[in-house]
């Protein structure tokens, strides 16, 4: 499991992201989120946040490293005891 958070502040609307993964969207606001049916999406305040819980990490990992301003991150959350706490 893993968590991908888009800070919607440091975005810049470049969308770099979409082309390397395509969960990566254009929002209303102009600036990037996240769509994924049927996956947790949340916005919170400055932050675009959704967990996922499959095999396409590395395109999220992408996304982050050609972001110019480095707003993504790509994490892991605790599962079955063994992620860190937060
Ligand atoms: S690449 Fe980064 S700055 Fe550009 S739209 Fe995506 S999240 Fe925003």
């Amino acid at each position: 499991m893993y968590r991908v958070t888009i800070d919607t502040d440091a975005c810049d609307g470049i969308f770099a992201c979409l082309t390397r993964d395509d969960r990566f969207a254009e929002g209303e606001d102009g600036l990037a989120t996240i769509e994924a049916d049927g996956e947790t999406v949340r916005r919170e305040d400055g932050r675009v946040v959704a967990e996922f819980d499959d095999d396409r990490r590395a395109d999220a990992e992408q996304a982050a490293e050609a972001c110019p301003p480095g707003a993504i991150s790509v994490e892991t959350v605790g599962e079955l005891g063994g992620g860190p706490d937060e």
